[in-house]
C-alpha cells in the first residue's frame, strides 16, 4: 500500500486525483491539503468522494500526522514549489503536476531532492497522448528546425506560457541549432504579436472557457509543413500518468522532470 496526501484535493485537477487514489487498490488516501474545511473529513464536504481522509490548510501538520510515502501536489505555482520543498524536508516523494517552475526553481529542488535522498517527480503534463508530442516533436525537429508552438488552456489558467509548451520547446532545443525565429527584420506592430520566444521558438498561448488543455507544434520547411496535436478533453487524461508517476517515484531517490524520462 502507497500511502498518499493530495494538496489541492478541493481542485479541478486535485479532486480528479482524489477520486483515482480512492479506486486504485495499491494506494491508500491519508489525508488532503486545501484552503479551507481544515480538520473536516473529506466526505463531509459538498463534492467530494466518501472518505474518512481529514483535510489540512497546512502540509507540514498534514505530512506530521499522517506520515504518507507520496504527497500529489495540483495547487498553484507558488504554492507548489513551496509545499515541494515541505515534502522533501519530511522525506516524503512528491509528484507534482502543478505547473509554474522555472529551471531554476527545477535545479534547486533537485539539490534539495539530492541532499535529502528522496524521489520526486515534476511533470508538466501527466498526459500520456501529449507526453508522446513532445517525443515526436523532438523527433521531427532534428529534420525540421523551423518550428512553433501554440498552446490552447482554460481561461482560470495562472501561468503562461503553458509547462508543457516550455517543455516541448526545452526538447526541441536539444536537437535543434537555436537561431531566432522569422525574418531577421520583422517588428511587431502590437506588442506580443509573435508570442514568447524560448531560444528563437515562439509560443503563442490562447486562453477561452470551454477549453481544458491543448497543444499544436507546427513545422514548416519548403514547400510543406507538418502539424502534430494533442488534446485533453477531460481531467481523466492525466489520471493514468500520475498513476504511473507515484509507483515510479517510490524507486528513486532524486528529481526526475517531465514523464518523457519515464516512459519509454
Ligand atoms: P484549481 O481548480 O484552481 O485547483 C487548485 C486547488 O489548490 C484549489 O482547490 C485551491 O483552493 C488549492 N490551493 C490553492 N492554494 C492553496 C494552498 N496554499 N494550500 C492548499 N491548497 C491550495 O486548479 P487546477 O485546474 O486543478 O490546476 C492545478 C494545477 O495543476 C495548476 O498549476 C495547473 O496548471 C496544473 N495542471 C497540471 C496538469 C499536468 O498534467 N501536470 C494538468 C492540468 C493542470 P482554493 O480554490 O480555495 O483557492
Amino acid at each position: 500500500m502507497i500511502k498518499i496526501v493530495v494538496a489541492g484535493a478541493r481542485g479541478k485537477m486535485g479532486s480528479e486525483a482524489v477520486n483515482m487514489v480512492l479506486n486504485e487498490e495499491a494506494f491508500t488516501l491519508v489525508g488532503a491539503v486545501d484552503l479551507g474545511h481544515n480538520g473536516k473529513k473529506l466526505s463531509e464536504v459538498e463534492g467530494m468522494p466518501s472518505s474518512d481522509a481529514k483535510i489540512y490548510d497546512d502540509l507540514s501538520v498534514c505530512l506530521k500526522e499522517t506520515n504518507p510515502d507520496v504527497l500529489i501536489d495540483l495547487t498553484a505555482p507558488e504554492v507548489g514549489k513551496r509545499h515541494m520543498r515541505t515534502a522533501l524536508e519530511h522525506q516524503v516523494r512528491p509528484v507534482v503536476g502543478t505547473t509554474g517552475f522555472t529551471e531554476e526553481d527545477v535545479q534547486q529542488l533537485t539539490a534539495l531532492a539530492e541532499e535529502q535522498k528522496t524521489g520526486a517527480i515534476i511533470a508538466p503534463n501527466f498526459a500520456i497522448g501529449a507526453v508522446l508530442l513532445m517525443k515526436f516533436s523532438q523527433m521531427a525537429a532534428k529534420y525540421m528546425s523551423d518550428v512553433e508552438i501554440i498552446e490552447q488552456h482554460h481561461d482560470r489558467k495562472l501561468d503562461a506560457p503553458s509547462g508543457t509548451a516550455v517543455k516541448t520547446a526545452q526538447m526541441i532545443s536539444e536537437v535543434r541549432e537555436k537561431r531566432e525565429q522569422g525574418h531577421p527584420d520583422e517588428k511587431e506592430t502590437h506588442e506580443g504579436a509573435r508570442g514568447a520566444s524560448i531560444d528563437g521558438m515562439h509560443i503563442h498561448s490562447v486562453r477561452l472557457p470551454g477549453l481544458i488543455a491543448h497543444q499544436e507544434v507546427i513545422f514548416g520547411g519548403e514547400g510543406q509543413s507538418l502539424t502534430m496535436r494533442h488534446d485533453s478533453y477531460h481531467r481523466s487524461s492525466f489520471m493514468p500518468g500520475i498513476k504511473l508517476a507515484v509507483n515510479h517515484v517510490m524507486g528513486i531517490d532524486t528529481l526526475v522532470y517531465g514523464l518523457d524520462k519515464i516512459i519509454d
